[in-house]
């Protein structure tokens, strides 16, 4: 049964229905003039022209929204809690920068104050850039994964994070061990999966900062917790290629050791998997798995250039990360832009539209959450982000003269800066 309508939001508005690969620009529902109307408890009653729709909803309340676009709120799909101070910290590629600028940032997160500080640091930075709903790696501290679930459920945020499994391969503050970090993950599971709207992650750092025993482990708290899902590294940089190899000698390439220990399933989110060999591109596809792309820190890093157009050929759910600190911003509509330069950079073409879907929709279905959020679809929960498409000058020009839905929304994405992002809203409610 629909929610009574409580509220509308009259607005542009931009969402999308379907994948734009499959369906085109079809995929996109785009009302110049909108209504989204919205009900109790926050669910998405329903949205559309409001020509269409204004007698229908005539004794529910209107926020008239002036030049402003609202999108379902952005989904970051690859982001690291305890990274913040590790952002915009320059020099060195991914495995000196880990050393240099991140293991020191991550220790700090051992006192379970600071966590929560943090925390609210961090929720509040994600809901200013308009990303509503994230895939977060937290420290290898427990309770550094509490402050952030803690924090996400006052917030009532769609959230899903675990805590960093790492035993080996980096300073002995932030290595667990197998066993511990299994139990720690066990209890943190059954704290807060599925409690309000959060969500677990079994998330080992990636192969080199784990033994083979912590990834088997790994693999059993999947099987043994059908719905989490497993949030790691992937093929970032090719130096980690080669560590890779050295310390899994003879196991074939970077997913087979991954492969083995039951760690490649429709519940695997593997973030960046750019260095991918041609097999690993069909068993990748073939189980289902979900990737991040995280172009912002593939830029700063200097790791390399995903094949969005390859994983796109594949019907692979992909969604855009952050991957705050490597990446240097928490803006999604950032990632969108270094998406389409690194497409470009490969000489495949990248349209708004698909940026706008892996930022939303697909981002969602790439953290199995499409069922919940994403879009404007009567019953969705009401996430979602208002965008001033006349934030300055110049955007509001390109905005105006831009024709169709598609060029609205690569023009967006080229130029937007934060003063475009307004608010977010959770579940209907202004969340900023
Ligand atoms: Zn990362």
């Amino acid at each position: 049964m629909r929610p009574s309508p409580v509220i509308a939001h009259r607005a542009s508005l931009a969402h999308f229905v379907s994948d734009p690969e499959i369906c085109g620009e079809k995929a996109c529902e785009f009302f110049e003039d909108g209504l989204l109307v919205i009900g109790e408890s926050g669910i998405v009653v329903e949205a559309g022209a409001a020509e269409s729709l204004r007698e229908k909803y005539a004794g529910v309340p209107v926020v008239a929204h002036k030049n402003t676009l609202l999108s379902p709120g952005f989904v970051d799909a690859h982001i690291h809690f305890p990274q913040v101070d590790a952002i915009a910290c320059g020099g060195g590629d991914l495995l000196e920068w880990l050393n240099r600028h991140t293991f020191p940032a991550e220790a700090a997160f051992a006192d379970a104050d600071y966590a929560a500080e943090m925390a609210e640091f961090f929720l509040a930075e994600l809901l200013a850039n308009g990303t509503t709903t994230a895939l977060v790696f937290a420290s290898s501290h427990k309770c550094s994964a509490d402050a952030l679930f803690a924090r996400a459920r006052e917030k009532n945020m769609r959230l899903i994070a675990g805590k960093v499994l790492m035993d080996r391969n980096a300073p002995p503050e932030l290595c667990d061990t197998a066993e511990s970090g299994a139990r720690e993950s066990r209890e943190l599971i059954r704290q807060w999966h599925g409690a309000g709207r959060l969500g677990y992650a079994v998330t080992p750092r990636f192969a080199p900062t784990s033994t083979s025993e912590q990834l088997h482990k790994a693999g059993e708290l999947l099987a043994e917790f059908p719905d989490v899902l497993l949030h790691t590294h992937l093929s970032e940089n090719r130096r980690e290629l080669d560590f890779v190899r050295e310390l899994f000698p003879g196991e074939g390439d970077y997913l087979s050791v991954y492969e083995r220990r039951g760690l490649v399933c429709e519940r695997s989110v593997f973030a960046h998997a750019i260095h991918l060999g041609g097999d690993e591109w069909r068993r990748i596809s073939a189980r289902g798995c979900a990737l991040a792309h995280c172009p912002l820190s593939n830029f700063f890093l200097g790791s390399g250039l995903f094949d969005f157009a390859r994983a796109r050929e594949l019907r692979m759910r992909i969604g855009l990360g952050s991957d705050v600190g490597g990446g240097n911003s928490f803006c999604i509509l950032r990632a969108m832009e270094e998406a389409y330069k690194t497409a470009r950079m490969r000489g495949d073409n990248l349209t708004g539209m698909q940026m706008w879907h892996a930022a939303t929709l697909g981002g969602a279905a790439a953290l199995r959450l499409d069922s919940h959020i994403g879009n404007f679809l009567p019953g969705k929960e009401a996430d979602f982000v208002a965008l001033d498409f006349a934030a300055h000058p110049l955007l509001a020009r390109r905005w105006q003269q831009s024709q169709t839905p598609e060029e609205k929304l690569f023009a967006l994405a080229m130029l937007s800066e934060r003063p475009t992002i307004k608010n977010a809203y959770i579940l209907g409610e202004l969340a900023n």
